[in-house]
């Protein structure tokens, strides 16, 4: 398979070099050149396999220059039951007759961030050797809270790499910061920047693109590559759990090969919507994608009128990992939907990056509406739907599954679709405790009591184990202590490279 840049500067590099590169040199995102396609019989063909045996399937027709060793290598050594806890690596937890929620959450981070970082260290080092590649990797990340820790447990130790991880330094909750500052290894490094996911986000472009930085860079024999959601690498592996997930419904007896579903998916830079949206492409029978925000829901306007607009206040809420506004991943999408013009997806993104706006032709509106739909949950709204499962089922959300369990809610009033539905649940309840337990238990459970004292609360009150990546990480050594500003990225990769 040959990759493309969707602003169109670079054609047909090989899947190693795409995620060897994890940005296109151009600014754009790389994406597949053909469509990938699974017959029927194939895909009722992975009810009879186990999670590794589907992924192996799945990413061969994605990753044509890895050998088939070599794509069992990488998928071997990342999902382990060891690792992941869990026979199924991405089990599916059956709430009621019509809603099957995906567990994805159950890797060593307890988001679902795993579910790609776990593998894309291994696509990478692979990469580097196939490529001729002599220079050291120092991979650059902008995260909401989840993809730093999540990065930092895939690449710590991986020879020949290093990871900078950027954080929001005042948003991101105490246990994601704990998680981050208290890294082990040789190779990494957190540092928290002053702003918003955004601003780490745009400053980690601007390095990307700083073409000064990159002579530089070769002239030390390093080279930068991104475990972002924006590397190829990374979404690919999001595939599978769809497939997966419409798999075991077949072994459940839900559905029979070929009934449509939906997929609902609580979204911030648009990566694992992205992904469903590929497993739809390649022949998964979906009904409607339903693309769920919290108040930071400039994709909830997009998908209904059009209009992506940015120019707006940026919220913090209690599912931080969707407060974005940038959802970098939809121009994947665009490209897809505009039969791969490159034409286009400049001049929309130089309208964001210039007036922070742009307006999607009404053909293309009309074929986004044909495939997504869209809602937002208000914090209240999320909170009472945490309270309102677990009263119903016993059932224990986090805040961002909870968006995702809520906009369905709102899906099916105004649609009244009865199709079976898979929800992505995108983390453990015990990452983002103190809203699960305020939720839950009121607002007086929370009253003297930090995050760490409140796992303890909520795994008492819920009859759960605390996953051991959370367990007494208050008692754990901080390592890394720089904060810096947006503007003095730049100079602390420097500094940190000596360079
Ligand atoms: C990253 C994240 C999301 C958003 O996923 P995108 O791929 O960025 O849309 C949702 N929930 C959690 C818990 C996350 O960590």
């Amino acid at each position: 398979m040959h990759y493309e840049s969707t602003r169109g500067g670079l054609k047909s590099v090989l899947s190693a070099e795409a995620i060897k590169q994890g940005i296109a040199p151009d600014g754009g995102l790389f994406v597949p050149e053909k469509k990938v396609k699974f017959s029927m019989d194939e895909i009722k063909s992975f009810a009879g396999m186990n999670y590794r045996e589907r992924a192996v399937h799945i990413l061969k027709p994605y990753l044509t220059d890895y050998s088939d060793e070599e794509i069992k290598d990488c998928v071997y050594s990342a999902y382990t039951e060891e690792k992941f806890g869990h026979p199924g690596i991405a089990p599916l937890y059956r709430l009621n007759e019509n809603v099957n929620i995906l567990e994805l959450w159950h890797g060593p981070t307890c988001a679902f961030k795993d579910m790609a970082l776990q593998i894309l260290p291994h696509f990478l080092v692979k990469a580097v050797r196939k490529t001729g590649e002599s220079s050291e990797i120092v991979i650059l990340v902008a995260t909401s809270g989840d993809t730093g820790k999540a990065a930092l447990e895939g690449f710590k130790d991986v020879d020949g790499t290093r990871i900078i991880v950027f954080f929001p330094e005042n948003g991101v909750s105490l246990v994601q910061k704990m998680q981050m500052v208290t890294q082990e290894g040789k190779n990494v490094y957190s540092i928290g920047v002053e702003g918003n996911f955004d601003d780490a986000q745009n400053g980690v472009k601007a390095i990307f693109t700083d073409d000064a930085l990159k002579i530089k860079m070769e002239a030390n024999r390093f080279r930068f590559s991104s475990a972002n959601s924006i590397n190829w690498g990374r979404l690919v592996p999001q595939i599978v759990y769809y497939f997966s997930a419409y798999a075991d419904m077949i072994n459940n007896g839900e559905i029979q090969a070929g009934d449509k579903i939906n997929i609902v998916v609580p979204t911030g830079n648009f990566g694992n919507i992205l992904a469903a949206f590929y497993a739809m492409e390649m022949g998964l029978p979906v009904n409607r994608l339903i693309c769920a925000s919290n108040d930071n829901n400039v994709l909830t306007d997009f998908i209904n009128t059009g209009v992506y607009d940015r120019n707006r206040e940026f919220k913090r809420t209690i599912s931080p990992s969707m407060d974005i506004l940038i959802s970098s991943n939809l121009e994947r999408l665009l490209f897809e939907l505009t039969d791969h013009d490159s034409t286009y997806i400049v001049k929309w993104m130089n309208q964001l990056k210039n007036d922070g706006r742009y307006t999607v032709d009404p053909d293309i509106h009309k074929k986004i509406s044909n495939i997504f739909w869209s809602d937002f949950s208000t914090e209240v709204e999320t909170l009472k739907t945490i309270e309102a499962i677990y009263k119903e089922y016993k059932y224990v959300i986090d805040t961002h599954t909870a968006v995702g369990v809520d906009v369905y809610d709102k899906y099916v009033i105004s649609t009244g679709d009865m199709t079976k539905t898979v929800i992505a649940s995108t983390a453990s309840p015990f990452k983002f405790n103190a809203s699960v337990v305020k939720a839950i238990l009121g607002e007086d459970a929370l009253k003297d009591r930090n995050e760490f004292e409140l796992l303890d609360i909520l795994s008492k009150e819920c009859s759960l184990t605390i996953p051991e990546g959370l367990k007494d990480l208050d008692k754990r050594t901080v390592k890394h202590k720089i904060v810096c500003s947006s503007s003095d990225m730049k100079q602390q990769v420097e500094k940190l490279l000596g360079i």
